[in-house]
């Protein structure tokens, strides 16, 4: 393989990156895989710029054809890109995950004798860093020329202390305030969108281990052999696909803003209880004891329907069971509490008004008070049935009847 995505790899470290012309093809042979990096310094002139060693390093020596290393750092902390296939930096090495075909190779220009400049250490750390994280290459094989040759003492560079270099190494890694590389503790992503290519199989990010933390929490666990971690894989894939179909956010395994906020909702809460008005929720919404925002506006439409039974919240009840049986019933929707899209359809109408209930109004008490007190009249009076006002309190009696019979009163 040839590394083409090693300056970017580099750019991570926040270090200025020059990339010479043609290193994504240029290279003595495909890379097998990458285990190690190894630092060398180039043990060239005290002055002479920031990186003279740049054309002995891209083009080689007499003996030595070029690239000599894929990478060099100058004395700024500039990161220079010579190659992306295999380059003759390390030679005769201890073991296999050290050579040529394995490692990557980083020539620092520098003398070997006087003092390294701070600046320059503190980016060799940093891009070291890089690259550990980039590659996937364990803390323990960021290794010196001087570490890895064959036999032992073959070589000197670099001159400084490797342990204390990789305590550098690892302080970079792991603290992203340190404006190195951009290490972010999973949660950072709860609230953050990660960036495009970061879900796609193969890539190492701190986003993928809270993804499949998140897919977990949703129910999805059941994918997972072993717990998520950082490396997007095809079981984290297969398990946002299926998260995805559940809530309708579509088929592939496309991350979208609007599944990212999904996914960060509390499980079950994927979808807002206002999306299903327009939307059939999925089979096995509706199961008592589940929860679901579709259940929430389920509870809401029972409430509007006059179902007040119903519980109101993501929690699918038995009460709530119950409102939705009767609230078939009423509409005759069919018997039990199978949800159907008929029957979705039918709770998301807005519900016809029904019949006002007759209540005693006004007029009636005032008609019932005047035909009493006429009544009471008359018995104390002992009318004559032929009376005129007998007359006059019957003629009341009928009209306040009549207007019971019409439905006006009551
Ligand atoms: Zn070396």
């Amino acid at each position: 393989m040839m590394l083409t995505d090693l300056a970017a790899a580099c750019r991570k470290s926040g270090l200025k990156v020059v990339e010479a012309d043609g290193w994504r093809s240029r290279g003595h042979d495909q890379f097998n895989s990458i285990e190690t990096i190894v630092c060398h310094h180039t043990a060239g002139p005290k002055g002479g710029g920031n990186y003279p060693s740049y054309n002995t390093v891209l083009y080689g020596r007499p003996g030595l054809s070029g690239p000599l290393a894929q990478l060099g750092l100058g004395r700024d902390g500039t990161v220079y890109v010579f190659a992306a296939g295999v380059a003759w930096h390390a030679g005769t090495v201890k073991s296999s995950s050290y050579d040529n075909w394995h490692a990557i190779g980083i020539e620092a220009e520098h003398d070997g004798v006087s003092p390294w400049p701070k600046k320059q250490v503190e980016a060799y750390a940093r891009l070291c860093a890089a690259l550990a994280e980039h590659y996937n290459v364990k803390q323990t094989h960021v290794l010196g020329h001087k570490e890895v040759c064959s036999p032992p003492g073959r070589k000197i560079d670099p001159n400084f202390s490797m342990p204390a270099f990789r305590k550098k190494v690892w302080h970079f890694r792991k603290n992203p305030k340190s404006g190195g590389v951009k290490v972010r503790k999973p949660k950072y992503w709860r609230k953050h969108y990660p960036p495009k290519g970061t879900f796609v199989v193969g890539n190492r990010s701190s986003a993928s281990t809270w993804l499949g933390r998140r897919l977990v929490k949703q129910g999805y666990g059941r994918f997972y052999k072993v717990g998520p971690g950082p490396n997007y894989s095809k079981t984290d894939q297969r398990a946002l696909v299926a998260f995805k179909r559940k809530h309708r956010f579509g088929k592939n395994g496309a991350m979208t803003r609007a599944t990212w906020k999904a996914l960060n909702r509390k499980a079950g809460h994927a979808r807002p209880p206002r999306f299903w008005a327009k939307v059939v929720p999925p089979k096995g919404t509706f199961w008592v004891g589940n929860e679901h925002t579709a259940v929430t506006m389920l509870g809401r439409r029972l409430h509007v329907h006059g179902h007040k039974r119903a519980t109101l919240g993501p929690k699918y009840t038995k009460d709530t069971q119950a409102a939705l049986v009767a609230f078939k019933r009423k509409h005759k929707l069919g018997k039990g509490a199978k949800m159907t899209p008929k029957v979705w359809r039918h709770l998301n109408r807005k519900p016809k008004k029904s019949k006002p209930k007759h209540r005693r109004t006004p007029t009636l008490d005032k008609a019932l008070k005047y035909v009493r007190s006429g009544l009471r009249y008359a018995r104390k009076a002992k009318l004559d049935r032929r009376s005129k006002e007998l007359a006059e309190i019957n003629k009341h009696l009928t009209r306040v009847r009549g207007q019971v019979r019409k439905g006006k009163i009551r």
